[in-house]
């Protein structure tokens, strides 16, 4: 299957792409083109893939099939899609209605998935199986859970790193703040990759940090509106009633809450009325919330794609250049570094996780204790110019570095000093030679004897 088979470039074209977006197309048709039947695109949130999705649906020969397995990702794909007038050449499915009704539709020409880290399920697999056509996906974060590869795709595609969207004015920049808040995940047990849902939804409904988590809102938030992200229906439910407690006004969501009721809560929210919006997961990708401008991270995960995903829900800018805050309670940087953090993409899936340690073994990034601001290894805090005295694991860390480093030059410095000492007697050709060489290095005479033998020479 080549390009010219499957798309058409004859017609005008309606959509255009920006530079970044149109590399990406062009990388994909040439993969294509290479025979590729499998092509993952890596791009980061709002950095509208759904127009590069959409210029796959305009150029396609044949009819497309967009899969996502969220509802919210379905309507807005669905309008960009049907105002741009290519809804007779695509159709538009939930991936859990899709496997039901397979062979009740025109077959596709292309398929294209959305949020496609999560397309080793078997759903989307049978449906990969049942058509056999090119397979187009996209991911903020293509990467499994367990770190296994994507075994739908052959090819990676990766575009625009997230520093270049801040910069470009796409994604609104953010402070990053962890306040010191003592959390300890020792006896939570790990489940499918990521900690134990439950376990961690009672550990976070019963621990004793809501004071502080209210008390760092309140210092860093500015009183700006926030999107509270929580371990569980149970704990959200109680940091809305504590934020509601301490005079601020919150409101909790969940999925069990019916669709008016949900939408009600959400037009309240976007008009102002409520500062506080408490969830575990709810409000993620598909859902535009310009006014939220504190994330506030108080659900522990291992997950990279659920830590950027909720980190970056308050990066939607205003237009009025705002500069969003994200609050981490739970260590999350730790886990993931920042999430602007430029990261390498493989299809092999990501093995090795966020590094800690910069060469010397100092932090790549350290936790201001004065101003809780999280930094690029420094001496000194650029934000509020804490001097930066280096202790505790990171002194450990440095010190062994310095120590293995110490015994590395040795070790390199000993075997010139031997090469040296055996090149000397390689070129001794008197007797004289020999015994001043025993006598420098301090040999028993014998030594003079057997190598003079050795090498041949009189005594
Ligand atoms: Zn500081």
């Amino acid at each position: 299957m080549t390009f010219s088979k499957i798309m058409d470039h004859s017609f005008k074209k309606m959509i255009q792409l920006r530079d970044y977006q149109e590399t990406v197309y062009q990388d994909t048709i040439k993969a294509i083109n290479n025979g590729s039947r499998g092509i993952l695109i890596q791009l980061p949130c709002r950095s509208g893939k759904s127009y590069v999705m959409a210029k796959f649906v305009e150029t396609c020969k044949g009819n497309s099939l967009i899969l996502a397995h969220r509802n919210e990702l379905l309507n807005q794909h669905n309008e960009l899609i049907e105002g741009l007038g290519l809804l007779n050449k695509c159709r538009l499915a939930s991936v859990f209605t899709e496997v039901n009704h397979l062979g009740e539709h025109k077959n596709p020409l292309v398929i294209l998935i959305d949020e496609c880290h999560l397309s080793e399920a078997n759903s989307y697999k049978k449906i990969a199986e049942y058509y056999g056509c090119i397979i187009i996906g996209f991911s903020a974060t293509p990467t499994r859970l367990n770190g296994d590869r994507l075994s739908l795709y052959d090819t990676l595609i990766c575009g625009v790193s997230v520093k270049y969207l801040i910069n470009q004015g796409a994604i609104a920049d953010f402070d990053y703040y962890a306040p010191d808040i003592a959390l300890d995940l020792s006896e939570i047990d790990m489940l499918g990759g990521d900690y134990n849902g439950k376990q961690l939804n009672d550990l976070m409904f019963n621990s004793a940090i809501y004071g502080d988590v209210i008390e760092s809102y309140k210092r860093l938030g500015d009183s700006r509106q926030a999107i509270a992200y929580c371990a569980g229906v149970k704990h959200s439910k109680k940091v809305c009633k504590e934020f509601i407690n301490a005079g601020i006004s919150a409101v909790h969501i969940d999925g069990s809450m019916n669709k008016t009721e949900r939408k009600k809560i959400m037009d309240l929210y976007r008009s102002g009325y409520y500062t506080v919006l408490c969830n575990a997961n709810i409000i993620s990708e598909g859902i535009t919330l310009p006014n939220a401008s504190v994330g506030l991270l108080l659900r522990p995960t291992q997950s990279l794609a659920l830590y950027i995903q909720q980190a970056m829900r308050v990066l939607t800018p205003d237009g009025n250049g705002k500069k969003a805050v994200i609050i981490d309670c739970v260590g999350n940087y730790q886990r993931h570094g920042l999430p602007d953090e430029d990261r390498e993409w493989t299809l092999e899936g990501i093995k090795r996780k966020h590094k800690t340690n910069n060469e010397d073994g100092s932090f790549t990034i350290r936790n201001c204790p004065e101003c809780f601001r999280i930094f690029k290894t420094a001496s000194k805090c650029p934000y509020c110019g804490h001097e930066f005295a280096v202790k505790g694991r990171e002194l450990q860390c440095m010190e062994e570095v310095r120590l293995r480093k110490i015994n590395e030059q040795e070790k390199i410095a000993m075997a010139e000093h031997k090469k040296k000492q055996r090149m000397e007697v390689g070129m001794a050709k008197t007797k004289e030679d020999l015994i001043r060489i025993a006598k420098e290095r301090n040999y028993n005479p014998k030594w003079i004897f057997v190598t003079a033998k050795r090498k041949g020479i009189k005594l």
